[in-house]
């Protein structure tokens, strides 16, 4: 199968192919996977950013396939990231709404993706709040299964696309400081995060108020610290973190503007870091809460650039996935 990139006219050589030794059917998490999986995963993902940068934005590898997105929680850059990488891979797309669904009227969430499952589909993109969703519908469904993000556990593409824009930037990863600023305990771009920079030989600080991070952390092979201002000077890159309310019972901290006033990433405080220290923030930001406007939109920030890299992933993702299919089929060993 090919990624299409290689027949337009003046691309660069496709690299080495990543889908002839890639061999997992789903994406269910960083935790899972090999650094060199990641690598390749990271590999797929600079050739098809070439994609996105011409003026026909498209490839057929795809063609013919059928890649459904199934939200249970709410998503901007996720949901529309993926149908558009379906869509520049030459796939056909749907989107499915819980709020909108028979979920309503009682039905289970496995039966909705058996139906889906009915209805063709190759791929299923899943966000659901309960951690371990996605890996609960990997047992029952045959079509593959990529976790858009499980409640706090995973979000394995934004772990990949920070991976990616880091990479772009810095050249690698290995040897690296990264600070993963905020509330550790909820986020699931925490753990992705923490799994795939550690597995590529970065060295993790997980920095917020005491009740956002929790000591056991340590066991991933993190530091952990409470004052920003103590280990910023150390950081390369530092990953803002929304506070997750809609995951807190409430109480973790006294006010917003405590908050802020300990662990916003300021003009200030960007001055004391490395002089080409990276900001990246998963969306959605809070401006004037997690980081001010300023830094945001300041020299260091790659917030866009990790919207950019996103769609690039997941048409590595989906590429990769499907590629697997394929050789599957072709082999005569079908999941
Ligand atoms: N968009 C990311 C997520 O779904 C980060 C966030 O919501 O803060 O986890």
């Amino acid at each position: 199968m090919s990624t299409g990139v290689e027949t337009e006219p003046g691309s660069p050589p496709a690299a080495a192919n990543p889908a002839a030794t890639w061999t997992r059917r789903h994406l269910l998490g960083l935790e899972d996977l090999s650094a060199e999986e990641i690598v390749a995963i990271l590999d797929t993902a600079e050739s098809f950013s070439e994609v996105s940068k011409r003026s026909r934005k498209k490839v057929p590898a795809l063609q013919g396939r059928v890649v459904f997105n199934l939200f249970f929680e709410n998503s901007t850059r996720t949901r529309t990231s993926f149908s558009l990488a379906a869509k520049r891979l030459s796939a056909d797309t749907q989107d499915f709404t819980a709020s909108s669904s028979s979920l309503s009227k009682g039905e289970t969430f496995i039966d909705t993706a058996k139906n889906i499952e009915a209805m063709g589909a190759d791929i299923m993109v899943v966000r659901h709040s309960t951690p371990g969703a996605p890996h609960l519908l990997s047992q029952h469904v045959k079509s593959a299964i990529i976790n858009a993000g499980d409640g706090a556990h995973e979000h394995p593409t934004q772990g990949l696309l920070d991976l990616m824009t880091i990479r772009k930037a810095k050249g690698s990863i290995a040897g690296l400081t990264v600070g993963l600023l905020g509330d550790i305990a909820h986020s699931r771009v925490a753990r992705s995060n923490i799994w795939g920079l550690t597995k590529l030989g970065a060295k993790v600080i997980v920095c917020g108020p005491p009740t956002l991070v929790p000591r056991s952390m340590e066991k991933l092979g993190v530091e952990i610290a409470y004052n920003l201002d103590a280990i910023l000077p150390r950081c390369d890159v530092v990953n803002v973190l929304r506070i997750q309310f809609e995951r807190q019972q409430g109480g973790l901290f006294p006010s917003v503007g405590e908050y802020s006033h300990f662990y916003m990433m300021t003009e200030e405080r960007v001055r004391k870091g490395k002089p080409d220290l990276l900001l990246l923030a998963p969306g959605p930001i809070n401006r004037g809460v997690e980081l001010t406007p300023e830094v945001a939109d300041g020299k260091h920030s790659a917030i866009l650039d990790q919207v950019t890299n996103g769609l690039a992933v997941r048409m590595a993702v989906l590429y990769l996935l499907s590629a697997r299919m394929e050789m599957k089929t072709n082999s005569g060993n079908a999941d």
